[in-house]
This record gives C-alpha cells, structure tokens and sequence, in this order.
C-alpha cells in the first residue's frame, strides 16, 4: 500500500486536489483559445477521453476575454495558463477556475498582489508553474537549469504567494527530462504542504513521453508524491488522458480499468495472438471496471495466469479455452474465441459492477 504525502487541499471547480483526493488528470487545449468554438470541441473532446481539467494558453487580450463565454459553456473546470502579462490574469480571474502563473515572471511584486487578490475575492487557486526552460533569472544564473535552481525558484515562489497571505497553490516543478524532473519534485516534497502538479514538460512524441513519463511519474507516484498529473505529449489530446490514466492505474493509483496480461509469444505459439490482443483491447476499450483479463498463446503459462484472472483465454493449436474465474467455460476454434471472450468480460463487468 502506497502510502501518499499528505497535502493541503484544494479545489479547481469541484475538483479536488491534495488531501485525500483521488489523482486527477489535467491536459491543455492546443487551438487558439480566442476561438471558442475550436477551444470548446477541443474540451469536449478531452471530458469524453476522462480528462477531470483543462487549462488554455492566454497569451493575448482577445484570449482572456473569451474566457467569459469558454467558462460558461465548458464541462471541465479551467484553468487560465498565464506567462508573463498579469493583466490577462486580472481579466480571466472573473471567470476561471484557476490561474497557472509564475509569480516570478510577472515582476514587481504589485502587481502579484494584484493578482492574488483578485484570485482571492474569487476564491480560486493559483499553480506555481516553475519550468526550467524559463527560470527567473537569478536562478538560472546561479543553478543553471538544474532541479536546485528549479526548487529554488519554487521556494522563492511559494514565499510570494504566502508572504501575501494566500496558501491556496500548487506546485509544478517541469524539466524535459526524467532525471531533475524526479530529484526537483522530491527535494521540495519535505520542505512544503502545498499540493503537487506532476509532469514531464516537452516530452516528446507519443512514443518518449509515454516512457519519459511513465518513468518519472511512475517513480514519484510510488513514493507517493504527487496529487494531479498531465503528460505532455506532442499529439492528440485523447493520447495524453489514455496514457495519463495508464500510468495511475499501472502504478496502482486508482482502480479503473482491464488489466491486459498477455505473452510476448514464441516459438510454441499456434494462434495469431498479436492480432487478437490488438481485438480485445481495441473492443473492451469502454470497460471501467477493475478486472484482470489474460490472453496467452499457449498451455505453457496460460492455465496459471487464468487462476488469477477474471475471465481468459489459452490458445492451443486451431482452437482454445476461455476459461472464467480459473474455470473452463468453453472450448472453441480459434476464429470464435476472441467474440466470445469479449462477450464474457463484458459479463464480468456487469457481474462486477451488481455485486
Ligand atoms: Fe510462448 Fe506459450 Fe509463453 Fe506465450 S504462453 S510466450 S506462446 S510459452
């Protein structure tokens, strides 16, 4: 049993985060945010893909404004990514659930009270988003781009917002790369209560996020570090939920889901299992049930893993066994296993869910 850091909590809309909240998933919209109907389908797209928050790029007037009509109509809370012009931040905090911004990049420290206070009369909270791609300069200029530079604007940060008397943040600590991603995160987790924003920046295409990720999130997740998450991931916005939602449920995070066990095949294998497996994961993508599912390519391993799985399959030579709950319940030929198989996860689940 992972044991979590315990966090202050908070809450963007009604979604908690810290505590003893469940993990959430956060992506960010890609099109120009002052075309709210582009932004608003890319949203929805993202509910649909079991996205819990959304954030959108201000970078101009016409973007902060829009947020008034986005927010309205948006089924996910959002939260207003804000770099520089706190301006934006002022005019969005009317209508966002969050605002993400470094309150070093914004300067003088008027204008951060500024902002906090309007974050304030809204009771809404603010993500300190440090990057080390974008230190302040002090930082960058002692530590470099390294996780201690990145803890330390943090720290930096965090005094800010407290010397302000608002405790209502929480913390990314972003590098492109596994290694300060992991040491920055877990060098600030003793030294703060504030919740913590896990994520691989700029991690690459589907394939390099989806490691780089799965190992540095994977990694602080089990040491319990970590309260809502967000890969990065230079593709669609589905890819970025479906791996995030894998790497807490492999990471045993949250219980959701087909445990897919299947064998990378060889020499003994009679069936086509990569084309099979491909079918069951590909027609049992809408099962949220927590079940554990095999699908082995022979007798040599399959009959142990059936027993701890909730329905499987072992092929044999032109036909196979479906077997449920360590029980065989059928033998078929090859080209009738994987419908039936299917049929019968979707049984289990429904078995699941009445019990
Ligand atoms: Fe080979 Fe059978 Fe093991 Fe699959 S289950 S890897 S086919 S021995």
């Amino acid at each position: 049993m992972i044991k979590r850091y315990k966090t202050r909590q908070i809450f963007i809309g009604n979604v908690a985060i810290g505590g003893n909240a469940p993990i959430s998933v956060q992506s960010m919209t890609y099109s120009k945010t002052a075309d709210i109907e582009a932004t608003l389908k890319q949203i929805k797209r993202l509910h649909f893909a079991g996205c819990d928050i959304v954030r959108v790029a201000v970078p101009e007037y016409e973007d902060a404004y829009a947020l008034e009509e986005i927010t309205k109509r948006s089924s996910l809370p959002v939260v207003a990514d804000i770099h520089f012009n706190y301006r934006f931040a002022l005019i969005a905090a009317k209508w966002v659930d969050a605002i993400r911004i470094n309150p070093g990049n914004i300067g003088d420290k008027n204008r951060v009270k500024e902002v906090v206070k309007a974050c304030q009369d809204r009771k809404i909270p603010i993500r300190i988003g440090v990057n080390s791609g974008s230190l302040e300069e002090q930082f960058e200029n002692r530590y470099g781009q390294s996780a201690k530079g990145m803890v330390e604007s943090a720290l930096y940060n965090i005094k800010y917002l407290e010397d302000l008397g608002f405790t209502d943040f929480k913390v990314s600590l972003k590098a492109s790369d596994v290694a300060r991603t992991v040491e920055a995160y877990r060098t600030l987790r003793p030294l703060t209560e504030c919740p913590f924003h896990l994520g691989v920046t700029e991690a690459g295409t589907l394939f390099h996020s989806t490691i780089k990720s799965s190992i540095a999130l994977g990694t602080l997740l089990l040491e319990g570090i970590g309260d809502t998450i967000r890969i990065s991931i230079t593709g669609e916005l589905e890819k970025e939920i479906e791996v995030a939602r894998a790497i807490l449920k492999d990471s045993g995070m949250v219980k959701e889901g087909l445990n897919i066990i299947s064998c990378p095949t060889c020499g003994r294998i009679e069936a086509n299992l990569v084309k099979a497996v491909a079918e069951v994961e590909e027609r049992l993508r809408h099962i949220k049930t927590p079940l554990n599912i095999s699908v082995m390519g022979c007798a040599v391993n399959a009959l142990g893993e059936a027993k701890s799985a909730d329905v499987a399959i072992a092929y044999g030579k032109e036909s196979g066994l479906i077997i449920k709950k360590g029980k065989i319940i059928a033998k078929l030929d090859e080209k009738d296993l994987v419908d039936r198989f299917v049929k019968e996860v979707e049984l289990a689940a429904r078995e699941e869910e009445n019990v």
